[in-house]
């Protein structure tokens, strides 16, 4: 059907009629030469805004700009950026997204160039009567300058900026492999944050300066060479005093996992894809995971090989997120002892004579075996026990935010003080799981939710997800992505036969053909793309998941 080209008159022509004849803009409108549809329309004003896609054929970017998948990714985010830019002090929403730049189902560039984007238009209508001359101004003026301005009218120097800043994040984390690394940290680098809540680079922050002897030259395409701290493979310290910038140093790497804005700091900061961030997570449900690794019996007799429980324990939340991120195929785990429980990361000479029958096997005696035997890397902040002096094979040492390596006093120290007794060996094989797909139906018993309630809690089904300690998802977008991603793992992925991982496998696959559109199939809301690693981590916390026998 031909798009209709009367989409302002219309809507003056509706003025004053019930909310609801609203429903009738759906579908194709021309407006002022732009493509515009309206995808859905809220059914009342109070109801979330109603969603436009407006494609643009003309936009006369540069070619170069689209040329490859990462670009389009990169250009679709600065683009989005720009309108919601130009569309502020408007009641339009654009999820235009935070400092990572993710692929979204609100901007993309499709690869001949032609730009889509979806926002969230709030129909007017506050006394349940369609506002006509409002709504014609909104749609048929706002929304079109604010595309021209912000597609036709793009800074396209800033634009390949930003393209070329993208690229190289690729490039530089696709490196990291190869040189043996799971994280690199260019000099001159900007970590901190302005604070808990504003993503923003701290003002007059110290930049970050790697010790000479972990320096390492990495080439990007667009800036060329790249020196900076290298994390190499194996078990790797952070230490130093309190305040120092440890923190601040593992976050960084956490969030390297992303490409992010240029302006951000951490432009060049990048961490292997499969890097995942572990904490203790008190009060989460387990659901059937080979724990003993880390559990070597529990006081109830429960088997630890097959542990479940509706409210875990510090210590064995954070021995099953461990085993959940190897089982979902980490390759790197970043812990914090700010935010680990302390017997399951040590246990000391003392404690080691006082009690005999501890059941925890602390990290310390697995993080070696956990490399050696699985490939699974570790990055560790630990400032308040030596214990792990003697099982780094890198030790970096912060000190008023500046970095030295402090690798062979560390193990000078190691091998001459007073040292625990290794208890345990090897890192016993992970049992893969079979998760049975009906439980990952969102329509079961009723409810039909997948709803992101920000960026801490997805509601999926007759479950309500505490995502908080999952750090490393990036915002509300990214959890609407991860609840489409469990309900297609359930409905279609996951057939009850294959393990979880394999099930991952497939859903990256199919994000990597079809991208967010896998996701939607159809439907029309903001998601940005989540990694296996959060999808999985949010399928560990349900407590409704069941798994197969
Ligand atoms: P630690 O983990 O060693 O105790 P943090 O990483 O939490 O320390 O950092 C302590 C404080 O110092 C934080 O407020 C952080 O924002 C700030 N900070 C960290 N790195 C830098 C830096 N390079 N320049 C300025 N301030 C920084
Ligand atoms: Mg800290």
């Amino acid at each position: 059907m031909a798009p209709r080209d009367d989409l302002a008159a219309s809507l003056r022509s509706m003025d004053g009629a019930s909310y609801g004849r609203y429903r009738s803009l759906s579908g194709r409108w021309s407006v002022a030469s732009l493509d515009l549809e309206v995808l859905r329309v809220q059914a009342d004003p109070f109801a979330p805004p109603s969603r436009v896609r407006m494609t643009v054929h003309d936009a006369g970017l540069p070619a170069d700009l689209w040329s490859t998948a990462d670009r389009r990714r990169a250009l679709a985010s600065f683009l989005l950026r720009g309108l919601r830019r130009s569309l502020r002090g408007t009641p339009v929403n654009v999820d235009a997204g935070g400092p990572e730049v993710l692929e979204r189902s609100a901007g993309t560039v499709r690869d001949d160039g032609v730009v889509v984007l979806e926002v969230g238009v709030p129909f007017p209508g506050p006394k349940r009567r369609i506002l006509g001359r409002e709504a014609a101004t909104l749609l048929g003026e706002t929304l079109p300058t604010a595309v021209r301005e912000a597609v036709h009218s793009a800074d396209h120097a800033a634009a390949r900026a930003f393209v070329e800043t993208v690229e190289d994040a690729v490039a530089l984390r696709a490196a990291l492999a190869d040189r043996g690394l799971v994280g690199f940290v260019a000099d001159g680098a900007v970590l901190p944050r302005r604070s808990g809540v504003d993503d923003r680079p701290l003002d007059g922050a110290t930049p970050f300066a790697g010790p000479d002897e972990r320096s390492v030259t990495l080439e990007a395409p667009n800036a060329g060479p790249v020196r900076g701290m290298g994390v190499p493979e194996g078990v790797t310290l952070i230490v130093g005093g309190g305040y120092h910038g440890k923190s601040t140093l593992l976050r960084a790497l956490e969030a390297g996992v992303y490409d992010h804005v240029p302006g951000d700091g951490r432009e060049q900061v990048v961490t292997r894809p499969d890097a995942v961030k572990l904490r203790a997570e008190d009060g989460r449900a387990v659901t059937h995971d080979d724990v003993s690794a880390f559990v070597a019996h529990l006081p109830s007799g429960e088997p630890t090989d097959d542990f479940s429980t509706t409210n875990a324990s510090g210590s064995t939340s954070q021995a099953a997120s461990t085993v959940e991120a190897v089982e979902a195929g980490a390759d790197v785990l970043l812990i914090d002892e700010d935010t680990s429980a302390t017997n399951m990361m040590i246990r000391d000479a003392r404690m080691q004579q006082l009690i005999a029958t501890e059941p925890l096997v602390p990290f310390v005696e697995r993080v070696r075996p956990l490399h050696a035997e699985h490939g699974v890397s570790t990055v560790l902040v630990m400032g308040g026990s030596g214990d792990y002096l003697g099982v780094a094979d890198t030790v970096i040492m912060m000190d008023a935010y500046r970095a030295s390596d402090v690798t062979a006093r560390a193990h000078e120290i190691a091998a001459s003080g007073p040292s625990r007794t290794v208890e345990h060996t090897g890192f016993p094989a992970v049992t893969p799981r079979v998760v049975d797909p009906a439980s990952l139906d969102p329509t079961a018993k009723g409810k039909r939710r997948v709803t992101a309630r920000g960026r801490d809690r997805l509601s999926f089904g007759e479950d309500d997800v505490d995502l908080s300690a999952v750090e490393q998802i990036a915002d509300r977008s990214q959890v609407a992505g991860i609840g489409r991603a469990l309900a297609l793992l359930g409905d279609g992925v996951l057939d009850g036969t294959i393990t979880l991982a394999e099930g991952l496998d497939l859903l990256d696959a199919e994000l990597e053909r079809r991208g967010t559109e896998a996701l939607l199939d159809g439907r029309s809301e903001d998601v940005a793309r989540p990694r296996r690693h959060e999808v999985a981590a949010a399928l560990n916390r349900l407590r409704s998941l069941r798994l197969r026998p």
